[in-house]
């Protein structure tokens, strides 16, 4: 196992102070290593993981082999040939679990924002106190974006934040904490040969929750009753104007069908295949609600904003990657973590074998049923 940085280097470096797991403790299972603590319901701390996954190598007595980061691989007649920053490696196959999120994803026109205005990613972000005074435009409404507009305002900073299509989920439903429900159902299981569109599920926003002791909420009604307000996506920069589109109103609208849909779900489930588990009457929300009216621009120069954090998603990055394994869109091409190329596998990107792959607890099932197909592939292709 190679590995550029330290051990759970993401959680070490990648992640903002007061990060909390939106998966509940009992979810932060790894392979025949579940959660033993004294809290299942609460929510880990990006320490908590860096400590989990310590232990758990140490329990797995995983071979890591740290501050060796992969520059170059190539397929070769006998599998591939690893260049790293510690030599060379030959390996007759390769499992890429370099992660979904290695880079912040920034739309090109932020070339345009005027200079002067702060801009960071939720990688360089740490807490507030890293920015300017004044204003932020927080940009995108997915889990990352949410949170970090709920912890600016909390500090006293008007936050303004454009929202484009988002997955809207309250953090508990009928007592219990809604991904409980996802697991149960077996919604979180659901194969990706079974999804109706692959390409979609695949590009799906993380889904707005938030990992507190209260269990709050965070949904745009919560970050509206906090004071933050609610822009349109940002669609252009023109004369040093931020202009958002509009429609503001079938955006949460779909988001908020989708989630009663889910609901539909969950209730159909406890009814049925569910068997009525011990869980409470079955509950609605108030829809979003739309502001009276969501303006269309805000003028990067006036010095209402400060600085604009991008919470516009994250991407994997492949430029280390010499195989021809890529569709137009830079994706990796696989079938089920299967890649395109002989001896070459991936794991932990989205819905790769299921709904959960890109989560903690999502590893087990995905590993085992892809290295399975690892060790059939070198039991039938004996070395020459
Ligand atoms: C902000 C944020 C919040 C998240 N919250 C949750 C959550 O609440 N619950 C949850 O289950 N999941 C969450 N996730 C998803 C989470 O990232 C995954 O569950 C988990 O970390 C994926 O593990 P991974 O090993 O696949 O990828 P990563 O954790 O990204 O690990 C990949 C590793 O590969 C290394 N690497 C990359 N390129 C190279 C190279 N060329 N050579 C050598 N090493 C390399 C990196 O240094 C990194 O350590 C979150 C993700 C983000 C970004």
């Amino acid at each position: 196992m190679l590995e550029r940085g330290e051990l759970a280097n993401s959680w070490r470096h990648e992640r903002w102070d007061s990060l909390t797991l939106l998966t509940p403790n009992w979810q932060s299972r790894l392979p025949g290593f579940g959660y033993d603590g004294p809290d299942p319901d609460g929510y880990m701390t990006a320490a908590d993981v860096v400590e989990l996954i310590g232990r758990f190598a140490v329990h797995a007595r995983s071979p890591v082999r740290t501050g060796t980061e992969v520059r170059s691989v190539r397929h070769c007649d006998d599998g591939y040939r690893l260049a790293t920053s510690q030599g060379e490696i030959l390996s007759r196959t390769v499992v890429i679990a370099t992660g979904a999120c290695n880079r912040p994803v920034v739309p090109a026109f932020a070339e345009a924002v005027p200079q002067g205005l702060e801009q960071l990613t939720p990688f360089e972000y740490r807490n507030p106190s890293r920015l300017p005074d004044g204003g932020v435009l927080v940009v995108g409404a997915s889990a990352t974006g949410v949170q970090l507009a709920a912890e600016l305002s909390q500090s006293g900073r008007p936050v303004v934040l454009s929202v484009g299509e988002h997955v809207r989920l309250p953090r508990t439903y009928r007592d219990r904490d809604v991904l409980w429900w996802m697991d149960a159902s077996g919604v979180w299981d659901q194969r990706y040969d079974e999804v109706d569109d692959l390409t979609r599920a695949r590009r799906l926003p993380s889904p707005q929750l938030v990992g507190t002791p209260e269990r709050l909420t965070l949904d745009l009604n919560a970050l509206t009753a906090m004071g933050v307000e609610l822009v349109g996506r940002w669609a252009a920069v023109r004369d040093g104007r931020a202009l958002f589109s509009g429609g503001l109103r079938n955006v949460f609208s779909l988001a908020d069908l989708k989630m009663e849909r889910l609901l539909d779900v969950f209730d159909e489930w406890a009814r049925t295949d569910g068997g009525n588990p011990e869980v409470a009457a079955p509950e609605r929300f108030e829809p979003t609600a739309v502001p009276q009216s969501a303006r269309m621009e805000l003028d990067l120069r006036s010095g209402e904003v400060q600085a604009i954090l991008w919470a516009t998603g994250f991407r994997p990055e492949y430029q280390w990657l010499d195989v021809p394994v890529f569709d137009a869109k830079g994706q990796l091409r696989h079938e089920g973590g299967a890649v395109d190329s002989p001896g070459l596998y991936a794991l932990g990107l989205p819905v790769l074998r299921r709904r959960k792959s890109t989560f903690i607890h999502g590893i087990e099932d995905d590993a085992r049923e892809v290295i399975d197909q690892l060790s059939g592939y070198l039991a039938d292709a004996p070395l020459g």
